[in-house]
C-alpha cells in the first residue's frame, strides 16, 4: 500500500481540502509547497488546554487558559499614539479583563457574544486580567475541538497564516494522507527503540494525548533523520576504507628517525597516538582521510610533521594548504626550521609570492619536497611531480571542491586535514562523520592556563602601563582590533588608529608594529619575522593573525571592542598566548550591548577548554553557526536538533555501522528510503 500512495504525500499541497491557491502561495513562505512539507511542518511547541480555568479559580501569576464570552471590547488611548484593547470576558463563574498594550485595534476582533479561548499569565488591571493572552475566537462548530480541550500545536507561522488555520489545514492532510505515511523506518529498529510507526507518529507529533507521547513521536523522526545521515558519511568511510589503491608510504625511514631523535621535547602522549594514528593510515594502501584535531597551541604542528617527513622518505611530495597567506607563510617558517637539519626544502607558494612561476617548475620538476600555500596551490598552473601527501589546515575553510582539487594534483594522495576549532561531538560526528578522527586532547606539560579578565573603560591606562611593564622585561603584546572583512576600511582605520596614536604616545618608547590583511605579502612577512625574533614589543593587527601565529615569548594579548567577536574567534585570539611557560593573560577592552555579548565575554573568562568554549557556542548561536554545518545541508533538518539530540545522535551511529555491516550497499529493500536519505549525505567528506 504505501508505495502506492507515496506519491500523495509529493502532490502539492493545494490539494488538501480548505487550501487554496492564495494559502498555498503563503504556506510556500514556510517551504511548505507539497503535502509532506506540511505534514513534516512539526510544532515548534504545545500548548496544554486540556484544562480550562474557571474565571473564579485564576490566581494572580498564573499562567492560565480561560474558555469565555465577550461582554464588551473597547479601545484605551495612552500617551504617544499608543492604545491598549481591553476586553470583559465572561464565563459560568465570574467576570474578567483581558487586555492587550499596545494593539488597541484587536479591540475590534471581540464584539460582544463572541466566545472565546484565552491562554496567558494573569495580572492586574482594573481587577483581574490576562496580559496580552494568546487567543482563538471560537465558532461553535466541530473544529472548535482542535483548538481547545486538548494539548494543541503552536507551529511557526507567517505573514497572514495563523495558527488556527495551520491546525485545521494539518488536520484535514492528516485526514486524507496520513493513514497512508509510508513507514520509511525498517520495522525491527522501530520496534528496538519503541518507536511509533510513521502514520501513527505523523498524527501523533501533531495532535498528541500527551506530552509524552509528543515528544516520543518527534524523537522518531529526529532519529530517522540522523541514522540516515549516519549511514550517508560512515558508508563514505567503509567504502573508502575497503579500497586499495591508495599510496603505501615508508613508514620506517631514516628521516623519520633522523626527525625523531631531533625533537626538543618528548611527545605528549596524545600526540603520541595522534601520530600512530596517521603512520598507520599512511603505510596501508588505502587512501588516508583523518582528521588532526585540537585546541589552539597543543602541537598539531610537530604531529603533521611526521606525516611530512614519512613522505618524503619515499621520494613523495607534500602540499600543506592554509586558508590565509599570513597562516601559509608563518607555516613555511615553522616548516623551514624544523626540516632544514634534515636537508628538506620548504617552498611556499602564495598569491603575492615573488618568483611564484620559478616555485612552480621547481614543484612540477619533483624538486621541491614540501610545498606550503593558500589556494595559489590548486590553480590550474600547479602541478605536482608525485603528491603524496595533502595537509589542508583550518580544513573547515574550504570547500569540498577545493579540497578535492588538491587531491587530484596526485595520485590519490593521502589526506590530513586539521581543525583547531574545536566543535560540539555532535556536529563532529556528523560534519566529519565520513573522516577517521584523531584528537589531540592534551596541552604540551607546563602550560598555565590563560587568565582571562574583562577591563572596564576607565582602568585602561592601568593596562596600558602594564604592557609597558612587560615590555621592559621583554614580553610581548599583541593588541587585536576587530576588523570584520579584510577589505572594511572603515574597520581598517580602528587598527590603524590605535596604533598611530598608541605608538606616539604611551608606547612612544616601544618597539611597536602595525599588520593587516591589506599589507602586501613582503611587508606582512617582515613584520611577523621581527615579531618572532622579539624586535616588537607591541603588535597592534586585526584578525589576520586568528589562527597558527606562534610566538611563545608573546604573553599578553588585548582584544578592543571584544563582544563583537564570535566565542570560537576569541578563543583561537586567546590562543596566540599562553604557548611558553611564562603566566599569559588576555584582557577583553569594550563594554558589551547585548545581553549575547555579555554572555560571550563571561564565558571567556570562565572558560579554557576550546571544547567547553564550542558548547557554549552551539547553545548561543544554534548549529547553524558552525563551519561546515550549512554546507551539510544540516541546516533544514525537520525533526532532529544537533544541540539536544545527543543521546538520539549516539544511537542512530551505532545503528548506522551496525546496519553497514549487514547491508553495506543497502540493497536490501527494507533500507531505500535509508539509501535515499544516506545520498543526500555522502557528498559531505567526500
Ligand atoms: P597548534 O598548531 O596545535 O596550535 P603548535 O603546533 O603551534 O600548536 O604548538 C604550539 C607550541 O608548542 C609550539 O611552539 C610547539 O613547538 C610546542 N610544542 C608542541 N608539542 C610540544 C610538546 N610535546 N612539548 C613541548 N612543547 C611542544
Ligand atoms: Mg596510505
Amino acid at each position: 500500500m504505501p508505495d502506492t500512495n507515496k506519491p500523495a504525500f509529493d502532490r502539492p499541497v493545494d490539494c488538501v481540502s480548505g487550501i487554496g491557491p492564495k494559502s498555498a502561495a503563503l504556506l510556500a513562505n514556510l517551504g511548505i509547497v507539497t503535502v509532506r512539507d506540511l505534514l513534516f511542518h512539526f510544532p515548534r511547541d504545545y500548548q496544554d488546554r486540556r484544562h480550562v480555568t474557571p474565571i473564579a479559580n485564576a490566581t494572580e501569576g498564573d499562567a492560565v487558559t480561560v474558555e469565555a464570552e465577550v461582554v464588551r471590547a473597547r479601545m484605551v488611548r495612552l500617551r504617544r499614539r499608543m492604545s491598549l484593547a481591553e476586553v470583559t470576558i465572561r464565563d459560568g463563574t465570574g467576570e474578567m479583563k483581558a487586555t492587550w498594550f499596545g494593539r488597541g485595534f484587536l479591540a475590534k476582533a471581540f464584539r460582544p457574544g463572541v466566545k472565546a479561548l484565552f491562554s496567558g499569565p494573569v495580572g492586574k488591571y482594573n481587577g483581574l486580567a490576562l496580559k496580552n493572552p494568546d487567543y482563538e475566537i471560537l465558532s461553535g462548530d466541530e473544529e472548535d475541538r482542535l483548538h481547545t480541550g486538548r494539548i494543541v500545536p503552536i507551529y511557526r507561522l507567517t505573514e497572514k497564516v495563523t495558527q488556527r488555520m495551520l491546525r485545521r489545514w494539518v488536520f484535514a492532510a492528516l485526514d486524507a494522507f496520513g493513514r497512508h505515511a509510508p513507514e520509511t523506518l525498517p520495522k525491527d529498529l522501530c520496534s528496538r527503540h519503541g518507536y511509533p510507526p510513521a502514520a501513527e507518529a505523523l498524527q501523533t507529533v501533531h495532535f498528541p494525548d500527551s506530552l509524552d507521547a509528543a515528544r516520543a513521536a518527534r524523537n522518531r523522526f529526529a532519529y530517522e533523520e540522523l541514522l540516515g545521515i549516519q549511514i550517508g558519511v560512515l558508508s563514505v568511510r567503509a567504502g573508502r576504507h575497503s579500497e586499495e589503491t591508495g599510496i603505501r608510504h615508508v613508514v620506517d625511514g631514516p628521516g623519520l628517525a633522523a626527525f625523531r631523535a631531533s625533537l626538543p621535547f618528548a611527545l605528549t602522549s596524545a600526540q603520541s597516538r595522534c601520530v600512530a594514528d596517521i603512520l598507520e593510515d599512511m603505510a596501508s594502501p588505502r587512501p588516508m582521510v583523518r582528521l588532526l584535531q585540537g585546541d589552539v597551541g597543543c602541537g598539531k604542528t610537530v604531529v603533521a610533521l611526521h606525516a611530512v617527513v614519512a613522505a618524503a622518505d619515499g621520494g613523495f611530495q607534500t602540499a600543506l594548504m592554509a586558508p590565509t597567506e599570513i597562516l601559509a607563510e608563518q607555516h613555511a617558517l615553522v616548516l623551514r626550521e624544523w626540516l632544514a637539519p634534515l636537508d628538506l626544502e620548504v617552498m611556499l607558494l602564495t598569491g603575492s609570492t615573488r618568483g611564484a612561476s620559478k616555485t612552480r617548475r621547481a614543484v612540477a620538476a619533483g624538486k621541491c619536497p614540501v610545498v606550503v600555500g593558500t589556494h595559489a596551490l590548486i590553480q590550474e598552473k600547479t602541478e605536482f611531480h608525485n603528491l603524496g601527501l595533502a595537509i589542508i589546515d583550518e580544513q573547515h575553510r574550504f570547500g569540498v571542491l577545493q579540497r578535492g582539487r588538491l587531491v587530484e594534483k596526485g595520485l590519490n594522495p593521502d589526506m590530513l586535514h586539521m581543525t583547531a576549532t574545536p566543535i560540539p561531538r555532535t556536529l563532529a560526528i556528523t560534519v566529519y562523520g565520513g573522516m577517521d578522527v584523531s584528537v589531540i586532547d592534551e596541552l604540551p606539560p607546563g602550560r598555565q592556563p590563560v587568565r582571562t579578565r574583562l577591563v572596564a573603560p576607565e582602568k585602561v591606562a592601568e593596562l596600558y602601563a602594564y604592557v609597558c611593564d612587560q615590555a621592559r622585561a621583554g614580553r610581548q603584546t599583541y593588541f587585536i582590533c576587530p576588523l570584520v572583512e579584510e577589505s572594511d576600511k572603515r574597520e581598517l582605520k580602528a587598527v590603524t588608529t590605535h596604533y598611530d596614536e598608541l605608538s606616539a604616545g604611551l608606547f612612544a618608547d616601544l618597539r611597536t608594529a602595525l599588520i593587516h590583511g591589506r599589507l602586501p605579502g613582503p611587508e606582512k612577512d617582515a613584520v611577523m619575522h621581527g615579531f618572532k625574533s622579539g624586535e616588537i614589543d607591541v603588535l597592534f593587527s586585526t584578525t589576520v593573525i586568528e589562527v597558527g601565529i606562534d610566538v611563545p615569548n608573546a604573553t599578553t594579548v588585548i582584544i578592543e571592542d571584544a563582544a563583537q567577536f564570535g566565542l570560537t574567534q576569541l578563543h583561537q585570539l586567546r590562543g596566540r598566548i599562553g604557548r611558553g611557560p611564562e603566566q599569559s593573560h588576555c584582557f577583553l577592552l569594550g563594554d558589551p550591548k547585548t545581553d549575547d555579548g555579555k554572555r560571550r565575554l563571561e564565558a571567556m573568562c570562565a572558560t579554557h577548554s576550546g571544547f567547553d568554549i564550542a558548547e557554549e557556542d552551539l547553545k548561543l548561536r544554534g548549529p547553524g553557526e558552525f563551519h561546515g554545518v550549512r554546507q551539510a545541508g544540516l541546516s533544514d533538518l525537520r525533526a532532529a536538533d544537533l544541540v539536544r539530540d545527543v543521546r538520539i545522535l549516539d544511537q542512530a551511529r551505532r545503528d548506522a555501522l551496525e546496519i553497514l555491516e549487514r547491508d553495506p550497499r543497502l540493497e536490501d529493500p527494507i533500507h531505500a528510503h535509508l539509501a535515499d536519505v544516506a545520498r543526500r549525505f555522502q557528498s559531505i567528506n567526500a
